[in-house]
């Protein structure tokens, strides 16, 4: 971790962190949905005989659903699709994941957020869900922790992940915070590439079917196996970033 933490503030020309807030993701890193997203979007591209590649759904992980569509339109039938096309096709989608969702959050998730609140930090949610009830299912799993205030989601942003808007975002929710005041815990590749994008140090946690080197190859200063993995480095990990110039 030392050596990633030094890197970043080279590559970033930072002199030291400044740590104020914690910027996560949450699908994939606080809910174990991404198989159900998974399996909502492959059964709805069958369903049109619409043809996607293997992973395909992981390595979109992020997108809005719009460009998911698109993307593989462009692929099958070589054009966007149109609005009407998009809005059912999504619906379609939306209707199965709440089939298939558990609603399983990962081991590590809730005391990590406690942790991290505790330590006198502000988590920020950076998702690019939206989902009318989030904030309701969040406050059941995570109480306390997020509010409008501290959340980012699809209605907060024009651009989606990769682009950096909804880290920026995640930035300015979490106190007007210059990048080395946080960092962002994520674990798809767009993901990311749009904190990496926004400057800020990304710690991956790699709790799909993609292998580690397509993390660390979107820019993640370090790729671990778990929310637990995180859970039990946090503590020696925000001792060190307060020893830690350059
Ligand atoms: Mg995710």
């Amino acid at each position: 971790m030392n050596e990633a933490l030094i890197h970043y503030l080279q590559k970033f020309h930072f002199t030291q962190f400044d740590l104020k807030a914690i910027l996560f993701d949450m699908d994939g890193v606080l809910y174990d949905s991404m198989p159900a997203h998974d399996r909502s979007w492959r059964q709805t591209m069958d369903e049109m005989k619409l043809h996607y590649l293997p992973q395909e759904f992981y390595f979109q992980e992020g997108r809005v659903g719009q460009s998911t569509i698109n993307t593989v339109f462009q692929r099958n039938l070589h054009r966007d699709a149109t609005e009407e096309e998009i809005k059912r096709i999504y619906a379609r989608k939306s209707e199965l994941f709440q089939q298939y969702n558990s609603g399983a959050i990962f081991s590590g998730a809730a005391p990590l957020l406690r942790y991290i609140d505790a330590s006198g930090l502000k988590p920020v949610l950076v998702t690019g869900s939206g989902q009318p009830s989030l904030l309701d299912r969040l406050e059941t799993h995570f109480p306390g922790i997020f509010t409008p205030e501290t959340m980012v989601t699809a209605f907060d942003v024009t651009e989606g992940k990769p682009h950096p808007e909804p880290y920026l975002r995640g930035l300015q929710k979490g106190g007007d915070l210059k990048p080395n005041q946080a960092f962002a815990v994520e674990n798809a590749p767009l993901g990311i590439e749009s904190a990496v994008a926004a400057g800020i140090f990304t710690i991956a946690v790699n709790t799909g079917p993609l292998s580690n080197s397509i993390l660390s190859g979107a820019g993640a200063s370090i790729v671990l196996s778990s929310m637990e993995e995180l859970l039990k480095i946090i503590p020696e990990t925000l001792h060190l970033i307060g020893r830690i110039s350059i």
